[in-house]
């Protein structure tokens, strides 16, 4: 078993000295760091863009013969892909879409084909590297379309995605004229990860709304399989940045910072140039403060390194104006001899001096306006080591649910940016302490290292599970023995469910009429004299006589509350009238809940819900079963959760009670039991561990065997027939 990690750019970078000599450079990014402390006995790989474009062939084999020794596959892409799949689709469409930038988004058709067919080269570029039972782990969104395209080919791998970025509510994400591609895209994994829980939160409802599919918690059923998803936090290498204020280098550093600086007091703000990172705000914010508070002129200064990304994007060319004629506004105004207010670089710093500043820098401002998670804030803490000093966070940033004791603040609230200046520079040391060493523990214990292996500890639970998932899955070795068990058997007992089973889910219950292959497969059962056939429904009896009467077969309707024998009908429940409550209570409900309707039985109440929104439809029901349980239990009846349905009937029967008495003295030797819902566990429930049962759809504990398709169920139980008579 080997681990494949696929992400848009290589850890290594490749570029060309001032000699024209390729040379490489290994990243010293937070996700490499993580993925190569991972402890594993995985033979690791990595597949991904090197960062340059190369024409010669000759240089482009002996850099893949470097980089391929070194497990490292470079997927070598155009100009003219970085343009539209990097710059465009990824960085122009989804990037803004992904922040809440919605007026940002720019909309182009080539970027979006150029983003399909770069997605495709990574697909095929790492199936030629994979092999099934191999683990594959996707980086990000610039490669959304990735899992999908690896499952359809090799279905038999696992897969993860983690989203480095936010995932934005529904509402925004819809916008997206490519938004079911991309999320069929993404459910091709096995396990998607998120920083928080609002993003997960975000991404199961668009799939919901989106695609329809249907979600339980942090599972999302597919057809054929489960998609988990959950928040796992991205810690940062938190030893790295801890020790490094002890480095002799680092003390250097720290000197001449006191040497420039003084006893002034720093505020440090660190990003990439982006709009998302709130840079415009916080000057505006300083500006403010320094308005507001002549009395700490010349006793602090801001420090804001701006490491220049993306800048061939015109929206980021025109921020970087933004930027440079604010902060030069500030500085004209209040700068003396002896002071500047803001110290600013627009360059990325060397490691030793990024943390000796995050060491000294009495504050650290970061406001970011959306940011997946930012490990600027994380680094910062980590380098302080005991060196009092307080973080001020924009609760936009996802590090901002771990990093509660950081003031806390709207980075579009310029006032609170002034103000919580101000709180921190008034601080007390010790409180300073406090908070300090409460947020190091977290992000202690959270490094990137447990981030990396959680995730892989994840992915290797949901592949066991999934084994055993596919276990119970019917198959042609399956097949094959219960066939040869019916073909031995003289007394047979067969019980099938009817909707979601033998039929379809449709929207409209008049669609529901059987078609004529299942009425053709029931005669074909019951004619066999070696079967006992019960057709055990939730309809009423007057439906199910209506459609399967003529076949004289044996029936329960209503869940058990009547039944036919011998073509006569009994009722084990006499049907009485309803409570007004009860109806008044779901009447209600129907009425302020578009797409449910109630259905009066004889002896039961149902209130479906199959074409109600699916947020709509947890909260109905949640508080409908809360008006239904003080009236249902002071009445003695049931409340019973099935597919898309509450259903209230006297708790005196149920799909189990005819199956009891069948089977009380029975001298069945084969007993095949065949349904959906929860309703049909009352029948598996109460039958011989030797009975073959079988959930449709979703899997039961109670059932032995599951079909996941209730398409599939008529193929399957075609296969008996030809098998009586002989044609095997
Ligand atoms: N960084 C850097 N050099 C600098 C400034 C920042 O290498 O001069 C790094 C910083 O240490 C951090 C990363 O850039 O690891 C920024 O990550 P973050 O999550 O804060 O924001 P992103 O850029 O991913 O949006």
């Amino acid at each position: 078993m080997k681990l494949f990690i696929i992400s848009n750019r290589l850890p290594i970078n490749i570029f060309r000295d001032k000699k024209g000599t390729i040379q490489f450079q290994k990243s010293a990014g937070g996700l490499a760091t993580g993925l190569n402390s991972l402890r594993t006995k995985m033979e690791k790989h990595w597949i991904g863009w090197p960062g340059m474009n190369v024409d010669n062939n000759k240089e482009k084999n002996s850099i893949i013969q470097k980089l391929e020794s070194q497990n490292y596959h470079p997927v070598f892409l155009s100009t003219k892909q970085i343009n539209y799949y990097y710059e465009g689709y990824s960085n122009s469409t989804l990037w803004p879409l992904l922040h809440y930038f919605y007026s940002f988004v720019e909309y182009n058709n080539r970027y979006w084909e150029t983003y399909k067919e770069v997605n495709n080269l990574f697909a095929s570029n790492t199936l030629k590297l994979i092999k099934p039972g191999d683990i594959v782990w996707v980086q990000d969104y610039q490669l959304m379309l990735v899992p999908k395209l690896l499952r359809d080919k090799m279905p038999d791998i696992s897969i993860a995605y983690f989203h480095h970025v936010p995932f934005p509510s529904y509402e925004m994400f819809r916008v997206l004229p490519e938004r079911a591609e991309l999320l069929e895209g993404l459910l091709g994994s096995d396990l998607i990860g998120f920083h928080t829980y609002d993003y997960m939160r975000h991404f199961i409802s668009a799939v919901e709304r989106v695609l329809h599919y249907k979600s339980n918690l942090d599972q999302i059923t597919l057809a054929k399989r489960k998609v988990y998803v959950n928040a796992f936090p991205m810690g940062i290498n938190y030893k790295k940045y801890n020790d490094a204020p002890k480095t002799a280098i680092a003390k250097k550093i720290n000197k001449e910072l006191c040497q420039n600086y003084g006893k002034r007091k720093l505020i440090l703000s660190v990003d990439r140039l982006d709009y998302s990172k709130g840079i415009i705000h916080r000057i505006k914010g300083f500006a403010q403060f320094l308005k507001h508070h002549p009395e700490y002129h010349d006793k602090v200064s801001m420090i804001m390194v701006t490491v220049p990304s993306r800048d061939k994007v015109i929206r980021y060319a025109q921020l970087k104006k933004q930027i440079d004629e604010s902060i030069s506004s500030i500085n004209g105004v209040y700068s003396t001899i002896n002071w500047t207010p803001i110290h600013y670089f627009y360059h990325s710093l060397p490691f030793e001096e990024l943390t000796a500043l995050y060491h000294r820098a009495d504050i650290g401002l970061i406001t970011p306006l959306r940011d997946g998670m930012n490990l600027v804030s994380k680094e910062y803490l980590a380098a302080k080591r005991d060196n009092p000093g307080v973080l001020i966070l924009s609760e936009m940033a996802g590090a901002a649910i771990e990093l509660s004791e950081a003031i806390i603040i709207n980075p579009n609230d310029i006032n609170q940016i002034e103000e919580s200046i101000v709180q921190a520079l008034q601080m007390p040391e010790e409180e300073q302490l406090r908070r300090l060493h409460e947020m190091q523990k977290i992000i202690k214990k959270h490094d990137v290292k447990q981030w990396a292996s959680t995730i892989i500890k994840e992915l290797m639970n949901i592949n066991k599970l999934n084994k055993h998932i596919n276990e119970k899955i019917i198959n042609a070795k399956i097949i094959s023995e219960i066939k040869k068990a019916y073909k031995k058997a003289d007394h047979r007992l067969i019980l099938f469910d009817y909707d979601g089973t033998l039929s379809a889910f449709y929207n409209k219950p008049e669609d529901a009429y059987p078609r004529k292959k299942i009425l053709d497969l029931l005669k074909a059962f019951n004619e066999d004299k070696r079967n006992e056939l019960l057709l055990s429904s939730g309809r009423d009896r007057k439906n199910l006589e209506e459609w399967f009467g003529p076949l004289q077969i044996d029936m329960e309707a209503e869940h058990g509350a009547a039944y036919k024998k011998n073509n006569v009908w009994h009722e084990r429940v006499i049907n009485g009238t309803w409570d007004k409550e009860i109806i008044d209570i779901l009447q209600t409900y129907a009425d302020k809940t578009p797409g449910s309707h109630i259905e009066k039985k004889e002896t039961a109440l149902v209130w479906h819900y199959r074409c109600v929104d699916s947020w709509l439809a947890t909260l109905r029901e949640q508080q409908l079963i809360n008006a239904l349980i003080s009236p249902c239990s002071r009445l003695g009846l049931q409340i019973m959760r099935g597919n898309k349905i509450i259903e209230i009937k006297s708790s005196l029967y149920s799909k189990s009670s005819g199956i009891k008495e069948l089977i009380a003295d029975s001298t069945y030797d084969f007993i095949l039991c065949i349904g959906d819902d929860v309703t049909d566990e009352d029948m598996f429930r109460v039958l011989p561990s030797t009975a073959i049962t079988i959930k449709v759809g979703d899997q039961s504990d109670l059932a032995k065997f599951n079909i996941p398709l209730q398409e599939d169920v008529s193929p399957f139980l075609t296969q008996f027939i030809t098998t009586a008579e002989g044609n095997d």
